[in-house]
């Protein structure tokens, strides 16, 4: 442990998070549309029910036949998209969207998604959640061989790749592309004739195939299919590229199988509770994680309040396990908007109560277990056992239904810099000190796989992605291999 400190977390550091700024998160979602009469309105609201992976910015491109149409906005799809005007110029039966959250740098209109290039095969669409992890050295290299990159964004590779592909047709340039690239996507792409969707060979990030009608359909999670009503078909597997046309869905496998390994914070976090992955509804199984945590680590109290609205499923988990009331102890407003307040550290000190409020009722006087499903860099337990404590709590003990996060994700989770890991710098009685709570406990990380309900934790290959808790990393990091100091550059780290 060394001289870490909350402070430090926040002065000067323009990436900090805090309380009303969920900037930490750098996830994406993704949605395309093949052949329906209503495909951007449709994509609109298969975006809308994504808009938890990503809320600074949303695109939408669509093809009518003849032409692309493209709008890219700041902000929320809900905000950009309601105009009928907007709907009406993207025209056509075909289209593929992207919401996106970035956490450093600018956010430039340029880096919003999907991109779009006219190739000499015809227009190409795509739209990435994932991160790669050598788009920096792949861009090196094609920046050597001629190509002008328009941003650092690690998406705009992927195009670069398919442009300079010799190979005869576009699915052989797509699938060519991805023999170059490492790390984690779940694309989508638009062009004349296709709307294709590929995972990368583990399936870190996801992807469905669902069906409308004769409209098929590829979105991030199946909440996104719901809110269309189109049916649930299949996940797209690990490794897999679908090719679909007017003759229905070819699928294709040009990697060598391998198991899938899964992000597991999609399960703690990421996912939408009421998204399936896996066969398994996330909610489910968030309960089971909190099942989990009260059989690990029981604690004598009074109310379990989770922390809204991530640690809500895990908390009523724990309360039904341990025969402990649940209670609302904790009031969330929704309404707080990311530029709200300036982010000077002296304000956004004060941020806490304006998304969080304590319900004092239901606190005064009582034992609380405090439930979250994550601690990242500690600043929301730490605030909220304090603002527990103020509302009358006699004890406070703070439970978190996934393991201590001591690893960085390279994979679209922006959290680059162990240094501002909690959990990489205490031990857990240091933690326990610095949130200042009673008891803390994690849930372990069999634990997680015993809720996940797939069986031990596999030490050589495991199920999951799980690295964040364990340091194993499932691919290569080329960009980060031998470099003294990370390499990333700025706008890399927005692309989703
Ligand atoms: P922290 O306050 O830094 O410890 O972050 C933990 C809180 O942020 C928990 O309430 C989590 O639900 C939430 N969280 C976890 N991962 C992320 C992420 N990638 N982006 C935004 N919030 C997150």
């Amino acid at each position: 442990m060394t001289g870490f400190d909350q402070a430090d977390l926040f002065e000067n550091d323009p990436d900090a998070l805090d309380l009303d700024d969920d900037r930490l998160r750098e996830e994406c979602g993704v949605f395309g549309i093949f052949k329906h009469d209503d495909a951007a309105a449709m994509t609109t609201l298969g975006l809308h029910a994504l808009q938890h992976r990503g809320q600074e910015a949303a695109g939408i491109v669509t093809f009518d036949g003849s032409g692309f149409y493209s709008e890219r906005r700041m902000g929320l799809v809900g905000e950009n998209f309601d105009k009928r005007s907007v709907i009406e110029r993207l025209k056509g039966d075909s289209a593929i969207g992207h919401v996106r959250y970035s956490t450093t740098g600018e956010t430039a209109l340029r880096n919003v998604q999907p991109l779009f290039a006219d190739l000499d095969t015809g227009g190409f669409a795509v739209a990435h959640n994932g991160n790669l992890t050598n788009a920096l050295n792949v861009r090196d290299e094609i920046i050597k061989s001629g190509a002008i990159c328009q941003s650092t964004s690690d998406t705009e590779v992927i195009l670069h790749l398919v442009a300079m592909s010799k190979r005869p047709s576009t699915v052989d340039r797509f699938i060519e592309a991805l023999y170059r690239i490492e790390g984690a996507y779940a694309l989508v792409c638009l062009t004349n004739d296709m709307l294709i969707g590929a995972r990368d060979p583990i399936g870190i990030r996801p992807l469905v195939l669902g069906r409308r009608d004769d409209a098929y359909v590829l979105a991030s999670e199946t909440c996104a299919l719901d809110i269309v009503g189109a049916e649930f078909v299949r996940e797209v597997e690990n490794g897999e590229v679908v090719v679909i046309t007017d003759n229905g869905v070819q699928s294709h496998h040009p990697f060598p199988k391998r198991p899938a390994r899964p992000c597991i914070f999609e399960y703690i976090y990421f996912a939408r509770p009421d998204s399936y992955m896996e066969g398994q509804c996330v909610y489910e199984v968030r309960k089971r994680m909190g099942d989990q945590l009260a059989a690990e680590s029981p604690v004598d109290a009074d109310v379990v309040i989770p922390i809204p609205d991530s640690g809500v499923p895990a908390a009523i988990g724990f309360a039904q396990a341990a025969g402990i009331a649940f209670e609302l102890g904790i009031i969330r407003n929704h309404y707080v908007g990311r530029t709200f307040i300036e982010p000077e550290q002296r304000i956004r000190q004060l941020g806490v109560k304006l998304k969080h409020s304590a319900n004092v009722s239901a606190i005064r006087g009582k034992r609380v277990v405090l439930v979250d499903d994550s601690v990242v860099r500690g600043t929301t337990s730490l605030k909220l056992v304090k603002m527990m404590y103020d509302a009358g709590a006699s004890e406070v003990h703070m439970r978190i239904s996934s393991p201590p996060i001591t690893h960085p994700d390279f994979y679209g989770i922006d959290t680059p810099n162990q240094k501002k890991l909690l959990a990489a710098n205490y031990d857990l009685e240091g933690m326990r000190k610095h949130m200042g709570c009673d008891t803390l406990a994690f849930l372990s990380v069999e634990g997680v796989y015993k809720a996940m309900g797939r069986g031990e934790r596999n030490k050589n290959e495991p199920q999951y992605t799980d690295h964040c808790f364990t340091g194993d990393y499932p691919t290569r990091l080329t960009d980060r291999e031998g470099a003294p100091e990370p390499r990333q550059l700025s706008l890399l780290a927005e692309a989703g």
